[in-house]
């Protein structure tokens, strides 16, 4: 029975569960961050402790949340991909979504201090957050091979925009020389003008970073005859892989295995 005559209004709530087998996506991403990091804020065209923040307030979220198997950030933004079979609130869309942006949000400023000791928050950063379902592993892999070739394009752009501002050129001519240029065209311009191989420009810049939970043996006493007794124990890693190609999948197959 209802317990008061207001109750009703419980029935106007929708139903948002998110359908079952399907690898759950959420993503979150700066709120005008483009404003957030300017006047120095961040280094350009990479800020390492900014990436470092991000990476850090992902590994949060792995121990914190169940049921994350893998996580993809770059730049202001971060995407994790919860297990097929979660029933973490029953699948709810909204209840995902809000306690994702907000868990992340709220350790993003709780850690800030520990990147940024020299630099007060001016405004309050917030991150807007979506969930998308995937019914197939393959299509979680094409998904997370989209954000790495965005990765890589927006990162080759952007080393060569700075790279001539840096060198004095003002923000529109720098756009307008790299107006309709190729991939190879950007190296090339790096390497001619600035000696810069990009290739040799750390992954984290070029890759964008992965989260996901290791499997790593440990020794964990040696037992009466002096031999190591090793154990696999679980640990939360960040990497800087092709996650593209097959390789990073076939050395980690569990990451993304289907039931
Ligand atoms: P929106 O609110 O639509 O997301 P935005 O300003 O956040 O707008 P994005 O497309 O998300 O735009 O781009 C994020 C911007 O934040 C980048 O273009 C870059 O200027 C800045 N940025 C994010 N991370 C870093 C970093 N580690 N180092 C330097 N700049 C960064
Ligand atoms: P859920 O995660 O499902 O929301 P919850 O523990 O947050 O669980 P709520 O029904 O939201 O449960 O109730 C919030 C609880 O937080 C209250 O029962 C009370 O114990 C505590 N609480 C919230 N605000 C105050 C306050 N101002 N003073 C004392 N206790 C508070
Ligand atoms: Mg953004
Ligand atoms: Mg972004």
């Amino acid at each position: 029975m209802a317990n008061s005559k207001y109750e009703y209004v419980k029935k106007f709530e929708v139903d948002d569960k998110l359908p079952p087998h399907n690898w759950i996506v959420l993503r979150i991403d700066g709120c005008h961050f483009h404003r957030f990091s300017a006047d120095h804020m961040f280094e350009k065209p990479n800020d390492e402790n900014a990436l470092n923040l991000m990476n850090i307030c992902a590994v949060t979220m792995l121990e914190h949340f169940p049921d994350i198997v893998f996580a993809y950030g770059v730049s202001d933004e971060y995407s994790f991909i919860l297990k097929e079979t979660t029933e973490f609130y029953q699948r709810r869309a909204s209840k995902i979504l809000s306690l994702g942006v907000s868990y992340f949000t709220s350790v993003y400023v709780m850690k800030w201090k520990d990147f940024f000791p020299h630099k007060e928050l001016r405004e309050p950063p917030s991150f807007d957050g979506r969930v998308i379902c995937y019914p197939r592993a393959k299509i979680v892999r094409d998904y997370l091979a989209w954000r790495q070739v965005d990765c890589h394009i927006n990162n080759q752009y952007n080393t060569c925009f700075w790279m001539l501002v840096k060198s004095g050129k003002t923000e529109r001519e720098a756009q307008e020389s790299l107006k309709g240029t190729l991939a190879k065209d950007k190296n090339e311009l790096l390497f001619q003008q600035f000696s810069v191989n990009y290739d040799k420009l750390p992954a984290m810049f070029r890759k964008g970073s992965c989260v996901y939970v290791d499997k790593v043996e440990e020794t964990v006493k040696l037992d009466d005859s002096g031999n190591p007794v090793k154990r696999l124990r679980k640990k939360v890693t960040v990497g800087h892989f092709d996650i593209i190609g097959p390789k990073f999948w076939n050395e980690h197959p569990y990451i993304l295995e289907e039931e």
